[in-house]
């Protein structure tokens, strides 16, 4: 089970290597790498057990976190209309995004990052996406489409594969600026991050 001290924190190498395409059929290590990081999201989103493990709620986490340099990431999270999604991928690639921007007007958190980082993050609201999806020992090669907070959260975690962090995209000079063709994510629930 991953604990707060199995996450890798910014200023570890490991986080800025670069990260090698999973090789397929799944290894069993890549399988109980990937099972472990979906484990993490769901433990961390449960109260109970976040207070009893000291786990810090995430709605994403991608391999280089847990110490793993590899192109993996796992996304659990409710959209900004209430519904959920859950993509445990493999060697995601983004194919195409759109011109127009959204961003978080709480902005972005990050497991590796123990620190409060204001500022915007302009980020394209809509996205595609190739990837294989992990389901119970299964790999299913699918294109998704992805907008607003959920591509939010899929390009956070991309930027992980690419050995970006959320703090590096924010524009020290004007934290807040916002771009002509952007606007904010609009949660129509209570907004998670
Ligand atoms: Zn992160």
């Amino acid at each position: 089970m991953i604990l707060m001290k199995d996450i890798i924190k910014e200023g570890n190498p490991i986080l800025r290597g670069k990260n090698l395409d999973v090789e397929l059929p799944l290894q069993e290590s890549d399988e109980k790498a990937i099972k472990s990081m979906i484990e993490y999201l769901i433990n961390s989103q449960n109260d109970e057990l976040a207070e009893k493990y000291h786990l810090r709620p995430g709605v994403g986490l991608a391999a280089p976190q847990i110490g793993l340099n590899k192109k993996m990431l796992v996304i659990l999270a409710n959209d900004e209309d209430g519904n959920m999604h859950f993509y445990p991928m493999i060697n995601p690639k983004l194919l195409s995004y759109s011109e127009e921007k959204t961003y978080l007007e709480s902005g972005e958190g990050c497991l590796s990052v123990d620190r409060k980082v204001d500022g915007y993050i302009h980020r394209a609201k809509r996205i595609t996406v190739d990837t294989y999806l992990y389901d119970n020992g299964k790999l299913l090669h699918v294109k998704l489409r992805l907008k607003n907070y959920i591509a939010v959260v899929f390009q956070h975690e991309y930027d992980h594969l690419n050995g970006v962090l959320f703090v590096d995209r924010i524009n020290t000079n004007h934290p807040f600026e916002v771009l002509p063709n952007s606007t904010p994510v609009k949660f129509k629930t209570c907004e998670k991050k």
